[in-house]
């Protein structure tokens, strides 16, 4: 288990768990839930490594000096469990948690607490979902169970109602620029701010995998198309250039602030406010319920991407689409 870092928007969540702890009030289970990009699952990690250290600090972090601290650094604590997807964008199954409840009938064995991290929760499987449900209803004593999740409403309701909800919201602006800048040399920080979302994490994210460019890039062949300046095929093959997920996403970001644009919201609730203009001339003529139905339909194709359809068909469906709704004089 690597380190858990110390973030600072996290200092309420963290100081109400410890104060739990400190009560004799800890719950059996909690849900950490909030969106993509907090680090709800570097919380999990520092709260699962606090509670089996038998030496915490003032602050009720792991000392990094006991005996269960070096095990759960080297990652073989026999009380610190981790479940999730064998790859990422895989189902939990129900013989990860079945194994779960075997080991969770044991009482803790170095003294301190028996901790289950699963991540991605609403990863599970039904099957594996009602699994877990059982170990819910039958809580052994000094075991935490923690779930991590960023689409908590896709947990079963009963799942949820016996956790015990720990929110995460997106930080202040100004915390999460000075943090910001202490992470990355990026010099655009306010763009990138703009365009993640206000979310620390994917602020990074949108920094390494340059969402900034195929944004940019992205608007610029959406208008050449408008305009029919562009060939469609030749545009379409510049985006299976792409990961499929990737232009999905910028055609998300850029669409939204079409509506954005034709709603008339504010320059500060764009993803993109530094192409406010190009945007306006973009969205000039297009219906706007057709923009929605636009959007819907990338979201179908992000849920069929799993039952591998082929890329390039989607893309050109999408350009297709998008030669429709901006067909002049066309509704
Ligand atoms: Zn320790």
């Amino acid at each position: 288990m690597i380190e858990p870092a110390v973030l600072p928007w996290h200092t309420q969540q963290w100081q109400s768990l410890q104060g739990a702890r400190d009560a004799g009030r800890l719950p059996h289970a909690l849900l950490l839930a909030g969106r993509a990009g907090l680090g709800k699952g570097r919380f999990a990690r520092r709260l699962a490594a606090s509670l089996v250290c038998t030496g915490r600090t003032a602050e009720g972090d792991a000392c990094g000096q006991c005996q269960s601290c070096h095990l759960a650094k080297s990652g073989s604590h026999p009380d610190l469990i981790r479940v999730e997807p064998e790859a990422e964008g895989k189902m939990i199954r129900i013989d990860a948690i079945r194994q779960l409840s075997g080991k969770s009938v044991l009482a803790a064995q170095e003294g301190g607490y028996r901790v289950i991290v699963i991540e991605p929760a609403e990863a599970m499987n039904r099957a594996a979902a009602n699994a877990l449900l059982k170990t819910l209803e039958e809580p052994a004593s000094r075991t935490v169970l923690i779930l991590v999740s960023s689409q908590a409403d896709r947990l079963m309701a009963t799942i949820r109602s016996r956790c015990q909800s720990v929110r995460f919201g997106v930080p202040p602006r100004a915390q999460v620029m000075q943090w910001i800048s202490g992470m990355t040399q990026d010099a655009d920080t306010e763009a990138l701010y703009a365009i993640s979302g206000g979310a620390p994490f994917t602020v990074l994210r949108a920094a390494e995998e340059q969402w900034l460019e195929t944004d940019h890039a992205l608007l610029d062949e959406l208008a050449q198309l408008k305009q029919r300046r562009s060939n469609p095929l030749a545009v379409v093959e510049k985006w299976e250039q792409r990961p499929i997920r990737g232009v999905l996403d910028g055609l998300k970001r850029c669409l939204g602030d079409l509506v954005r644009v034709g709603q008339g919201l504010p320059r500060d609730e764009l993803c993109h406010p530094g192409q406010h203009g190009d945007l306006q001339s973009l969205a000039q003529g297009i219906d706007l319920t057709r923009v929605f139905r636009y959007l819907d339909d990338i979201m179908n194709v992000e849920r069929g991407l799993v039952s591998n359809l082929n890329e390039q068909m989607i893309l050109e469906g999408l350009a297709a689409q998008w030669l429709e709704m901006t067909r002049p004089g066309g509704r």
